[in-house]
């Protein structure tokens, strides 16, 4: 594309102007002419066919039909009336249905002339029906015909407010390619054109936006997406290939007597063969001169904490500090409390450090870290302040990744090469291990991920029952409560949760209390004992409270969701999850994890009202039938798309213009394949002829100092 060109602001496109253009940025983000041009079609309206009566389906689509109104009648009905006019081919007859406009409709439309309506049809038990149709008569459709497939662009309602309507913005697209003369360089290689057949650049613009017929159309479809998801897989190669190549990292030659101490004397379990495997490929990483960057994915109650651990002694063997953060301060304390215990007899400096803990502690930590004296640092977002510096930060570990930012990765990153671990004069960053409970789905994993290598632990510890998991409505809940009175008689711990959704917290605190004194009611004191835990306490009452359920002084534990990662509750073995349907799946099935950690057989129960959206009974079922992480991963991935997906902002795959990472897989897995070829035969692309290529890649990377690392 000559970018010079395309770079022009909108402002100077005849019939936009500097209103228009001020209103196409603000609403739809469009600013040059490059910007317009990408601004691609939701959808068509098919106006290329003509549908016979008896060849319509509910399909909801819109469609075309030729015929004669044979007759009008008003029917009344309980709220105003409509007019229904009876409409009919040579094969068959449907209704057209208008709620609005009677008069006009009376005294303008013409009983058995020829007609074109168009529109959605839908049907009531044996017959079509078409409310308010596009009418026009076939003698002037057939005078007027020119568009073939009318493109619907996005729009918002303030762009038809102020006139810019998808006619408009048609208009403007059909200017853009007068004034650039429709010139639009090719961005692919000759080779990859040939061996998939793709249409030119130049010709896949055109036809996105005025095609001209249906294959034409789904050859420019495929095109772009090709060429969109190509560029995100050449971005995410190279950043691995930089890596692995360039930057290296601490060589953990040692498996010394930490490790081999843990591991003979101290290991309260047996380690599941997945957990085995995976300390494996992680020691390998850190034994090669190269920085690790791993994501460790292991559905909750796989055991990853262990896995972290042992990674964090070997560091230590190799005479660095590991550190560990968690995203709640609950999650932080847990983690600390725990590996505190295990390493009871060893001679291991551990400390936690978090948003309460006190000024005074704050600074003698701050002095063992940066002398050496600490092995192990446990901590919340606090562990990333600036003040907070190690002596040799040899390995930084990241509990429930999903939970934080990518740019709180990067600060990680920067501790250890701001840190004085220089080798050779060089400061070499801390390897990075990432866990997470949230699994990317399996079709997704590759080629999202390009850059991060992937542990997985598909193996639960032995022993474990799956969770029995069932749906109740409100209208159930005394029944509920006898349940979990059974449960507590047996011994057992039970959650409740309540939804806390920003947008209506100050609700969902009153349904939260609401809840909670409905539950001090059935299970009164002395014989129950009842914790509360959310978000607006202070930290130390959230501890206190969460510590009398974790030594079984409180029975019922009724919490918002800031219980939802991490704590490890073995006695407790029944979720109750209130207002279920307003709950994400991933999110269910993080608090379902929270019980099936004992050796008891456990349950979660989804309590709803009636009223439920066709995605919240998926959720349900889903939820309902499957233990499986990775198998809810992908339902709540087709039903969420990526948007939640971790990663998928590092990897452009949520800006995506007409690529769509789910629908498109294949398309994405070709893509993927052809990237690999391209580095694997031409890895600094010299050759003449990936020329365009580089030209569209270069300008892609050109903050991110990648090419450094690959020339
Ligand atoms: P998550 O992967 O969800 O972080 P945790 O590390 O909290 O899981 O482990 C869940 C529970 O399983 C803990 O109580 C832990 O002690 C236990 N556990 C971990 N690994 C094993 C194992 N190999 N055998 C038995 N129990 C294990
Ligand atoms: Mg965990």
């Amino acid at each position: 594309m000559q970018s010079a060109v395309m770079q022009t602001p909108l402002a100077y496109l005849k019939g936009v102007g500097p209103n228009r253009a001020e209103i196409l940025k603000s609403e739809l983000g469009l600013e040059t002419f490059a910007d317009l041009l990408q601004l691609y079609p939701n959808r068509y309206l098919d106006k290329t066919q003509y549908y016979k009566i008896n060849q319509l389906h509910n399909s909801g689509a819109d469609v075309q039909v030729v015929g004669k109104i044979v007759n009008l009648k008003t029917v009344e009905q309980k709220r105003g009336k409509r007019l229904v006019a009876t409409y009919v081919d040579e094969t068959g007859q449907m209704e057209l249905v208008w709620f609005r406009g009677h008069k006009w409709i009376r005294e303008n439309l013409k009983i058995n002339e020829p007609y074109v309506v168009y529109g959605r049809v839908n049907r009531y038990g044996s017959t079509f029906s078409m409310p308010h149709p596009e009418m026009e008569l076939l003698k002037a459709h057939k005078a007027g015909l020119k568009v073939s497939m009318q493109p619907i662009y996005p729009s918002t309602e303030k762009l038809s407010n102020k006139g810019i309507t998808n006619k408009v913005l048609s208009k403007m697209i059909q200017q853009l390619f007068l004034e650039t003369k429709a010139n639009f360089a090719e961005t692919l290689s000759k080779s990859i054109l040939n061996e998939l057949k793709l249409i030119s650049k130049a010709d896949a613009l055109l036809n996105i936006h005025f095609p001209k017929s249906q294959e034409l159309l789904a050859k420019a479809q495929f095109r772009l997406k090709f060429e969109e998801l190509f560029f995100i897989q050449m971005q995410l190669l190279s950043k691995k290939v930089a890596r692995k190549k360039k930057i290296k990292g601490h060589r953990f030659t040692e498996v010394g007597t930490h490790f081999n101490d843990f591991f003979n004397n101290h290991l309260p379990f047996n380690l599941t063969n997945a957990q085995k495997r995976v300390i494996k490929e992680i020691r390998n990483d850190m034994g090669s001169s190269a920085q690790m960057n791993r994501l460790l994915q292991g559905d909750v109650g796989s055991g990853k904490t262990i896995v972290a651990l042992m990674c964090m002694l070997l560091a230590i063997d190799n005479g660095f500090q590991a550190c560990l953060m968690a995203p709640t301060e609950i999650l932080a304390q847990q983690h600390y409390n725990g590996l505190k215990d295990l390493l009871l007899q060893m001679d291991i400096k551990i400390a936690l450090l978090t948003g309460s803990t006190k000024r005074a502690e704050r600074t003698f930590l701050h002095n063992q870290l940066e002398n050496g004296n600490l092995n192990i640092l446990v901590g919340t977002h606090a562990v990333l302040e600036d003040k907070v510096q190690f002596k040799n930060l040899g390995l930084a570990i990241v509990d429930e990744q999903h939970r934080f930012g990518v740019a709180q990765r990067s600060k990680l990153w920067h501790k250890g090469a701001q840190s004085s671990a220089e080798i050779g004069g060089v400061s070499l960053p801390p390897h990075i291990l990432v866990m997470t409970a949230t699994p990317i789905p399996r079709t997704l994993a590759m080629s999202l991920y390009g850059d991060l290598d992937i542990s997985v632990i598909d193996e639960l510890p032995p022993g474990r029952k799956p969770i029995k998991t069932v749906h109740r409505y409100d209208a159930n809940r005394l029944k509920v409560f006898g349940f979990i009175k059974d449960e507590i008689k047996k011994g057992r711990q039970v959650y409740v949760v309540y939804p806390l959704i920003k947008e209506s917290e100050a609700l969902d605190y009153k349904d939260l209390m609401d809840g909670y004194e409905s539950i001090a009611r059935e299970f009164p004191q002395p014989n129950y004992q009842i914790s509360i835990v959310h978000g607006q306490m202070k930290a130390q009452d959230k501890d206190y409270e969460m510590e009398r359920f974790v030594k079984g002084e409180t029975q019922i534990m009724v919490a918002t969701t800031v219980i939802e990662v991490g704590v490890n509750v073995p006695n407790a073995s029944v979720m109750i999850i209130e207002s279920a349907e307003r709950f994400g799946l991933s999110q269910l099935h993080q608090l379902r994890g929270r019980v099936g950690r004992g050796a008891e057989q456990s349950f979660c129960i989804l309590m709803t009202s009636h009223k439920l959206s066709d995605d919240a009974k998926t959720r349900l079922e889903t939820m309902c039938r499957t233990n499986d992480g990775f198998e809810i991963a992908e339902v709540d991935l087709k039903l969420r798309g990526p948007g939640d997906l971790m990663g998928t902002q590092q990897s452009g795959l949520l800006n995506l213009k007409i690529a769509d990472i789910v629908k498109d897989n294949p398309i994405l897995k070709l893509a993927r394949y052809h990237a690999i070829q391209l580095f694997k035969n031409d890895p600094r692309l010299e050759k003449e002829e990936n020329k365009s290529i580089r030209n569209i890649f270069s300008n892609l990377i050109k903050d991110k100092a990648i090419w450094g690392y690959i020339s």
